[in-house]
């Protein structure tokens, strides 16, 4: 009994703990301190700033998030009639719902066991499924769509030409994307030349062209250049010294910066 009632003890320590964290998370989501820090979002430093497995940091995120718009969100976990668990599988989805909608939904879940409020959740109708089958000289892949995005594809198909099956529809899009991130390596040949460097020079400086961008990116390796950050996501070439104040697009004016740290210079 002695143990069980030191664990009961402990337990409430844990408790007002958590509390604790999440409402001095809140404080660092609304001071935005973490991107002065170089993380590039809340959950980042979470992770790395504080050492949470992702799993815990996505939780506490997503309460950070909830609990910004529906404070008395807090006061339901303290109490225990909402688990972290259940507000993390609500987040997820409930991010584009309007507040009384959110509010209404999350006040639906209290005392019920994840499995019930996962049960909430289920969507009845099957987004996209892909069957990958490998073998040795090539990939089959099984596509399922539901009517709706197949409705879609098929728009697509009719506005791009009429000469695309699904197949070089698939290719062309793919060949495309991959093009937009292609990078003008070594000397450009003759044809290419004329292209590129032959167009007048832009004078606004903030366009910058496709092989100077790919240069800077390429330098940055790909990652946001704010001390401290590793993003390598929404990636933006950002004027060093802003246009607004007489910047160029000169190369040694410019850098990588993820979007986080692009708008939190301003
Ligand atoms: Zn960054």
């Amino acid at each position: 009994m002695k143990i069980h009632n030191e664990l009961l003890e402990l337990r409430k320590q844990e408790k007002r703990i958590t509390s604790e964290i999440l409402n001095k998370l809140q404080e660092m989501e609304n001071s935005r301190q973490y991107l002065e820090m170089g993380y590039n979002s809340l959950f980042d430093y979470l992770v790395r700033g504080l050492g949470y497995s992702e799993a815990t940091a996505y939780q506490r995120q997503a309460c950070v998030r909830l609990a910004k718009e529906v404070p008395e969100l807090k006061q339901k976990i303290d109490q225990g009639s909402l688990t972290l668990s259940a507000v993390t599988t609500a987040f997820k989805h409930l991010r584009k719902k309007p507040v009384e909608e959110k509010r209404k939904i999350l006040a639906s879940m209290e005392n019920k066991s994840s499995r019930e409020v996962t049960a909430l959740f289920l969507e009845p109708t099957p987004t996209i499924k892909i069957k990958k089958t490998e073998y040795i000289d090539k990939v089959h892949l099984r596509l399922e769509l539901s009517h709706e995005q197949h409705e879609k594809l098929e728009k697509l198909k009719a506005l791009k030409s009429h000469k695309h099956s699904v197949e070089s529809l698939l290719l062309d899009l793919i060949e495309k994307e991959l093009k937009s991130y292609e990078f003008v390596q070594g000397k450009p040949s003759k044809s290419r030349e004329g292209k590129i460097f032959g167009a007048p020079k832009s004078k606004n400086p903030r366009q910058i062209s496709k092989r100077l961008r790919n240069d800077v990116l390429k330098e940055a390796h790909f990652k946001c250049q704010y001390p401290g950050c590793e993003s390598d996501h929404f990636l933006q070439i950002d004027h060093i010294f802003p246009v607004r104040k007489g910047g160029n697009q000169q190369r040694q004016n410019l850098q990588v910066l993820c979007a986080r740290h692009n708008r939190h210079k301003g």
